[in-house]
């Protein structure tokens, strides 16, 4: 099988190459094709995101991707909005769960942010009025409503799940969330098994941060949910353990929710499992299901044990002995 590689920067090659590994060790045999993309494609292809890496990913469908850095000040636009929108990787997929082992302050955590991933104030439209005005652009349209909560309830109805959230700031953004909140309550009627609910998005974070437990399915747009996902990963354990996903009707890139982590890049010390389990999310999706399940497995087994692990999760290990770690739990 070949699946596409963007190692990124930062971090990235080192925690993309310890998903390589434990995928290998699954037994998976992929063929990974690299591509180039952040810091080291802007320098060598004069574009973080050149054309050649976007067509590798059209040619092969699947990519599994390290955090890329977009060069600030030099005129880029974000690389992963230019991904996304390129590939129309319309849903943003993070499952957030409590893992045993891994001390925080929740129990029970069992959460799917899905995220709007190609409109919102994440559209990059933005324009000078005159100097010191800046306007930026939230675009909302009924058909990208429609397909991210469609998403949300299939998601929901495929994966057993029964509560479906919608988060909005409608009070205040009358016309574009009043928009996404009718298109979300006329698609939560064509799911009539599975419950629907509407939340504020300052509520939804006070509510999380008071118990996340009751939460199932969460959906929103593009800036809500990137800041939600960064604060849902802090419930279970920080960036380094949640995997991701970004979805289209044609392609599907996997990645981590953290970025490129600059202060500890090159020093291997950084935390792989949030790149490993984007690695088993992205099995799954191509129908390798057991091996994913398998890696899930060892991961979690790795983590209640606690050997090897990286600072984050309190350890004194690095990069090495907790893939170390993952491989020997999966022929556990
Ligand atoms: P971006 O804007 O690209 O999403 P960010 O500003 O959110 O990036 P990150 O690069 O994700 O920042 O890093 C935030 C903090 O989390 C940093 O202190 C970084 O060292 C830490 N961090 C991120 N990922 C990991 C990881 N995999 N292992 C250990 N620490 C990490």
């Amino acid at each position: 099988m070949k699946v596409v590689l963007l190692e990124g920067d930062g971090i990235g090659p080192e925690v993309t190459s310890a998903a390589c590994r434990v995928v290998a060790a699954a037994g998976v045999a992929v063929d990974w094709i690299r591509a180039d993309a952040g810091l080291n494609a802007a320098e060598t292809h004069g574009d973080p995101l050149p054309e050649v890496t976007l067509d590798l990913i059209r040619q092969h469908r699947v990519a599994l991707k390290g955090p890329c850095t977009t060069p600030v000040g030099k005129g880029y636009r974000s690389i992963n909005v230019r991904l996304r929108k390129g590939l129309d990787l319309y849903a943003s997929v993070r499952p957030v769960k409590t893992i045993p082992g891994v001390k925080v302050p929740y129990e029970k955590v069992d959460l799917i942010v899905v995220r709007e991933n190609t409109e919102g104030l994440y559209a990059g439209l933005e324009h000078q009025v005159i100097p010191g005005v800046i306007e930026s652009l939230r675009v909302i349209t009924k058909p990208a409503c429609e397909r991210i909560v469609r998403y949300a309830f299939d998601y929901a109805r495929t994966a057993g799940r029964k509560r479906v959230t919608f988060c909005h700031k409608a009070d205040v953004m009358r016309l574009s969330d009043g928009l996404f909140l009718e298109c979300a309550r006329a698609v939560a009627e064509e799911y009539p098994f599975i419950a629907f609910d509407e939340k504020p998005i300052d509520n939804l974070c006070l509510e999380l941060a008071l118990d996340p437990s009751p939460f199932d399915v969460l959906v929103m747009e593009n800036l809500f949910g990137d800041v939600i996902s960064d604060l849902c990963a802090g419930l279970v354990g920080g960036l380094g353990v949640v995997p991701g996903a970004n979805l289209g009707s044609r392609y599907a890139v996997f990645e981590a929710v953290h970025g490129s982590a600059p202060d500890i890049a090159g020093q291997g010390i950084a935390n792989p499992t949030a790149v490993i389990r984007s690695a088993a999310m992205m099995l799954d999706y191509v129908g390798e299901r057991a091996a994913a399940a398998r890696i899930e497995l060892a991961v979690a087994r790795t983590l209640q044990a606690g050997h090897g692990l990286t600072k984050d999760l309190g350890g004194t290990g690095n990069t090495q002995t907790i893939t170390d770690e993952i491989i020997k739990h999966l022929g556990a």
